[in-house]
């Protein structure tokens, strides 16, 4: 299963703006975005002081796309296969297709508050320390649905990581369409989040729908 190595804060230079790849960091002042000496806050690479040039209409849809990709962690081509299956549903496409990259374990999981960042979810879950209704699952990309509990593996649980989560549990707050049991290690699917209901940066997800509709 591939997924991105390299550095991530790269990405968020590439973007100009806070993606979120790195947990407690991204609230620090060593965040290179918002850092002052040396101010970092500029495109990475040998040409990325130069005084940038206009965008084209496909430069602006490429790099909001782009965004969105790489803020939940997705390559390519599951990125496009989310959007085809947000296409498929019907009704608005962009908000289908946030709708879908938040039902995946790994966001999932980052968002019931076990991981710092959605990168450490997604290792969490490769790693097969959760389950799903029960049942050990181990892909990032799996959808949960409506009614799902996810839950630490009883045999995580007894691992240094999940050992006394519950207290960190205790200090984050899950978004309202997921309850979370901070003593038992696990979480209920609410419902499937509408658009009002996702916290995500600035997104124009029409721009989104534009490049791939080209
Ligand atoms: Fe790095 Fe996080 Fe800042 Fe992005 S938001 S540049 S990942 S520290």
């Amino acid at each position: 299963m591939a997924r991105y190595t390299g550095p991530v804060c790269r990405l968020c230079r590439r973007e100009g703006m806070k993606l979120y790849l790195k947990g407690e960091r991204c609230n620090g002042p060593k965040c290179p975005i918002v850092q002052q000496r040396p101010a970092r806050n500029f495109p990475p690479g040998a040409h990325g002081q130069r005084r940038s040039r206009r965008p084209s209409e496909y430069g602006l849809q490429l790099r909001e796309k782009q965004k969105v990709r790489r803020y939940y962690g997705v390559l390519e081509t599951q990125f496009r296969k989310h959007y085809g299956e947000a296409v498929r549903r019907g009704g608005v496409t962009g908000d289908n297709l946030l709708q879908i990259l938040e039902s995946r374990l790994d966001n999932v999981v980052f968002r019931m508050g076990f991981a710092d960042s959605r990168r450490q979810a997604r290792q969490l879950v490769r790693h097969g320390h959760f389950t799903v209704n029960g049942r050990k699952t181990n892909i990032p990309s799996f959808m949960v649905r409506a009614n799902d509990v996810v839950a630490v593996r009883p045999e995580s649980r007894k691992r240094d990581y999940f050992k006394d989560y519950s207290e960190v549990l205790n200090t984050r707050t899950a978004p309202d369409w997921l309850s979370v049991d901070n003593a038992n290690l696990s979480g209920r699917v609410l419902n499937l989040p509408a658009r009002d209901q996702i916290d995500v940066p600035l997104f124009n997800d029409s721009l989104i729908v534009e490049h791939y509709s080209r």
